[in-house]
């Protein structure tokens, strides 16, 4: 972790988290109750994480303050299957595998995701949902497919207790970048929380048919707990208490074969000797009404600056008969401003018109902008269309008399005419209800008026 001094004297040690996943882990307890303890259910951050990046650069690709979007979603480890699984399979991915980064090639794998499921190649269905719902929204926002791909974290390089890890990658002018990384984690990090914090972070399943299940089991002697630890008897029972199974598997070995363990336990100074006289393991048979588990954790992690600057590479060209007019093709969806009113000149009786048309795109929560500088049509344009405004409307002396105006497509500078209601209606169904232009264009007529060439 990043670490700093904070404190009026700046003398107290302070660290900065390196990932906003934590704090959800800590809250665990807490959430599961807010969801009725019902399983699988998920959280979410977003905020600031913070890393001692050695070399910072390439803008906004290596920072060492950054903004962190993580979800963590709680599975049984059980059933990793996804209810809405089938709404995703058949989407075509395409995955750069382990196997065949070891062996040197960057070949890509294009298969869908169900297929790639089915294979095993990726581990189960919810972490292949959420990889195919990471691309369905990088697609959304603008993200060319064809500069993306899945690449999987290779053994070597997969934190231990990971059972998989898939990269999406974007390629950008800076080459291909790590954008948001999924992994299950397994049941990692609700197993160290819970042994550092000395709380139960699991979930009770009440079970239809009870079971019966062997299990080690601690038996502590208390009567003689208290003469040999005095002040620290509590605090040796509740460690003890709080081990797992594999921990107590441990302690047995070491008890059978020395006679005692020996154990360093938090918050106090010297380790502890336990004998047979003090404690007792043994394998006892219960039947069980409710299954106990730490749930496992599925993790997409997205970072935001990385993905916004992917988003505007990819958004941005160039006109080929004019290199110098730039056009950013931000998907209406995620475009800032989505309309830009121009009146054809700035005589004072358009005045009117364009006030109603404001009007009636601020009533419908539609962000615009009006542009009534004295610059030519085609200037206007063009400066917005470097901004990625998607669309146009453009007032003429025409609309005093109908109230008809122009509609224009940024991306191919195409222009249709029709009622600014019907305009403003297309634009609200192709910025906010994915309608493409086509769909949403259907009744307006085609517009070939010479005063509004962009020349
Ligand atoms: P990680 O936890 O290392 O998988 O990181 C999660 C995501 O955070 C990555 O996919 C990146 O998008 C982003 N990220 C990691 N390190 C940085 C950094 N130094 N600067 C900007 N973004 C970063």
């Amino acid at each position: 972790m990043f670490d700093t001094l904070i404190g009026p004297s700046g003398t107290l040690k302070g660290y900065l988290r390196p990932e906003t996943a934590q704090g959800q882990f800590l809250n665990f307890a807490r959430l599961l109750d807010f969801n009725n303890d019902k399983m699988p259910f998920a959280s979410a951050t977003i905020g600031k994480s913070f890393r001692n990046e050695i070399a910072p650069r390439a803008g906004l690709l290596r920072v060492r303050e950054f903004l962190m979007a993580e979800i963590e979603h709680y599975v049984d480890p059980n059933d990793k299957s996804h209810p809405r699984f089938h709404e995703v399979k058949d989407i075509k991915l395409r995955f750069w595998p382990k196997g065949i980064q070891e062996q040197g090639s960057t070949e890509i794998v294009e298969q869908t995701i169900g297929e790639a499921v089915a294979s095993g190649m990726v581990d189960n269905e919810t972490l292949g949902y959420f990889i195919a719902r990471i691309y369905l929204f990088l697609v959304k926002i603008g993200i060319n497919p064809q500069r993306m791909r899945l690449r999987q974290h290779m053994s070597n390089e997969m934190a231990h207790y990971a059972s998989d890890c898939w990269d999406t990658e974007i390629e950008t002018s800076y080459g291909w970048i790590e954008c948001v990384g999924c992994a299950d984690r397994s049941a990692y990090d609700l197993t160290v929380h819970s042994a550092r914090t000395n709380t139960k972070l699991v979930v009770r399943q009440t079970l239809d048919e009870p079971i019966t299940v062997e299990k080690l089991e601690i038996e502590i002697e208390k009567k003689k707990f208290g003469p040999r630890f005095r002040k620290d008897a509590a605090t040796v029972e509740k460690f003890l208490l709080a081990q797992t199974e594999c921990e107590l598997e441990e302690f047995d070995k070491e008890l059978k074969a020395n006679g005692k363990i020996v154990v360093t336990i938090p918050g106090i100074a010297e380790p502890v000797e336990l004998g047979p006289d003090l404690i007792k393991i043994d394998k006892i048979k219960r039947t069980e009404h409710v299954r106990e588990y730490t749930p496992n954790v599925i993790e997409p992690s997205f970072g935001i600056g990385r993905i916004v600057y992917a988003a505007l590479e990819h958004a941005f060209w160039t006109r080929p008969e004019d290199e110098d007019r730039g056009v950013l093709s931000l998907p209406p969806l995620v475009a800032p401003t989505k309309v830009l009113v121009v009146p054809l000149s700035n005589s004072p009786e358009l005045l009117p018109i364009v006030k109603k048309v404001s009007d009636y795109l601020r009533k419908q929560h539609i962000p615009f902008k009006v542009d009534n500088s004295s610059a030519s049509i085609g200037k206007r344009y063009a400066r917005n269309d470097e901004l990625g405004t998607p669309f146009g409307i453009t007032v003429d002396f025409d609309s005093l008399k109908d109230e008809s105006v122009t509609l224009r497509d940024r991306d191919t500078t195409k222009q249709l005419r029709g009622s600014f209601h019907e305009i403003i209606k297309a634009v609200r169904e192709m910025s906010y209800h994915h309608v493409s232009w086509d769909e949403a264009t259907t009744n307006l007529s085609a517009f070939e008026g010479q005063s509004q060439s962009e020349a």
